[in-house]
């Protein structure tokens, strides 16, 4: 394996760290409510890696939003790092990481809840959850 390819993060005290390696799976933004209120910020950015790949080290408290959807942040600063459904993915948050303008986002979602002042590139949008399409 590639050492470029070993991606790290973690809380904004250190005592929460994930690796990753490989390629994210995709990478998004999130404008919806619980994605605002969890970060505090008026959207999530986040990489979303294959569970295998990711190797998390630390302590991390969760809270669920949807019944098994774990939002993990660091019990000592609070910072998200993570976010987690049991499945076989895992969202790693892109502020988290330990380098900037590592990865670029395609999609963003819930753009009905995204700020009127906000820029964003040209991605693939959905007006609620990915995927799916309202008129
Ligand atoms: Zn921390
Ligand atoms: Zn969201």
């Amino acid at each position: 394996m590639d050492e470029r390819d070993v991606f790290t993060g973690g809380c904004a005290c250190g005592q929460l760290t994930f690796k990753a390696h490989g390629a994210p799976k995709r990478v998004g933004l999130c404008h919806c409510m619980t994605c605002r209120k969890v970060t505090g910020s008026v959207f999530n950015a986040f990489a979303v890696f294959p569970a295998d790949q990711v190797t998390i080290s630390g302590d991390s408290r969760s809270w669920e939003a949807v019944p098994g959807g774990q939002n993990r942040f660091c019990p000592q600063c609070g910072s998200l790092v993570f976010y987690s459904d049991g499945s076989d993915e895992i969202e790693l948050m892109l502020g988290a990481f330990d380098r900037t303008d590592l990865f670029k986002p395609t999609y963003e979602a819930w753009t009905k809840r995204r700020e009127s002042w906000l820029c964003t590139p040209d991605l693939i949008s959905y007006p609620e959850n990915r995927g799916e399409v309202t008129s």
